[in-house]
């Protein structure tokens, strides 16, 4: 849970207990307007203790637009979660159009459990492997789209009216608040502001709308309650928008037990992945979450119902040709570097063949 940022314990103390964690709340908007890079340092000082401690933090103020008030991500998130859940109600027909067919090129729809259930030509075991395997979740991939090798799957314009140009242009957003966070997180780690700059500018991220239907109780009782088991992210950061459903829960990486990470209208949640975790010679955590069923609304004396969930992932990742060595500032003599140097694209290619194997 967060807490106000300014309490008499610190960040550290707090999250060496389950009853006193919590994930640090950053004004974010303090960065961007610091007239001083002492000032910037303050809060640049902040996002590094929290990736450190914790290895997620959330993010408010005035982050995304310029112009207005700290209701910026509340309002982004609102207008990127209706046209996912408009883009999720489109005819299956349309949807399978768009199907994820390529592991490399990572983009359209997948619907999670599908294949498991459509194998079968038996009614009757359909039907056991529904109940058994519900399908939990529904995604759609979307990468940068000027890519040379591979396309986004779009839906046409009349299937879904600015769909293609909201995500295009929530994809932007989301790549300059990466080059934000980095820009701090390279201050805060003693590194010249534009560090990661020229590494973090080609835009190899990857958005993810997730769509959680709503689900009777009974089918997510037994080993795959967890609508998405946990789990650890491959890039540097990932910037998630949640609705008020919430379901999201954060390891604390002192206890090993779970905490919730309830949403806080106005915030983004932001965690660290594993590529920054290397790329920082593991001064940063890279740590485990999962998405938990919401609690069940009451339909009848013996059922429960899961209400839908909406969510916004956004994986961000540095050049695929950037060379990841760790940063200068978190290796010396008496703590060399763990890693060897390799590029993103030799890391993710690993860690997908390792996946898909
Ligand atoms: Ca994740």
């Amino acid at each position: 849970m967060a807490a106000p940022r300014y309490s008499s314990t610190t960040l550290a103390e707090d999250v060496r207990s389950d009853s006193t964690f919590r994930i640090p709340l950053i004004d974010f908007a303090a960065y961007k307007q610091a007239t001083s890079l002492a000032e910037k340092r303050c809060i640049a000082d902040d996002i590094v203790n929290g990736f450190k401690e914790v290895g997620f933090v959330y993010l408010t103020g005035n982050v995304i637009a310029p112009e207005t008030v700290n209701s910026v991500f509340q309002k982004a998130s609102i207008r990127i979660l209706k046209a996912s859940a408009e883009f999720f109600q489109l005819p299956e027909e349309t949807k399978a159009r768009l199907a994820w067919d390529d592991p490399k090129a990572n983009r359209g729809y997948v619907q999670v459990g599908r294949e498991r259930v459509t194998t079968s030509q038996d009614a009757a075991e359909i039907a056991a492997l529904r109940a058994k395997a519900p399908d939990t979740k529904e995604t759609m991939e979307i990468g940068r789209d000027n890519h040379p090798n591979f396309s986004n799957k779009w839906p046409q314009e009349t299937e879904a009216p600015e769909f293609k140009e909201t995500m295009l242009h929530f994809f932007q957003t989301c790549h300059e608040v990466h080059t934000m966070v980095m820009r701090s997180i390279a201050l805060g780690l003693d590194l010249p502001e534009d560090f990661f700059d020229e590494k973090i500018d080609r835009q190899d991220h990857n958005l993810r709308l997730l769509s959680y239907p709503p689900i009777r109780t009974s089918l997510l009782l037994g080993d795959d309650q967890a609508r998405a088991g946990a789990h650890t992210d491959y890039g540097t950061l990932t910037l998630l928008f949640q609705d008020s459903i919430g379901g999201l829960e954060v390891q604390n990486p002192h206890t090993k037990h779970y905490q919730p990470a309830s949403p806080i209208p106005g915030t983004i949640v932001v965690n660290a992945g594993d590529l920054l975790a290397r790329w920082s010679n593991d001064v940063f955590r890279s740590t485990l979450h999962r998405v938990v069923a919401p609690p069940a609304i009451k339909v009848n004396d013996t059922e429960g119902m899961t209400p839908a969930r909406q969510s916004i992932a956004f994986f961000c990742n540095p050049n695929f040709d950037a060379i990841i060595e760790s940063l200068p500032s978190c290796t010396s003599t008496s703590n060399p570097s763990k890693y060897p140097p390799l590029t993103t694209e030799q890391y993710i290619v690993g860690r997908l063949a390792a996946t898909y194997s």
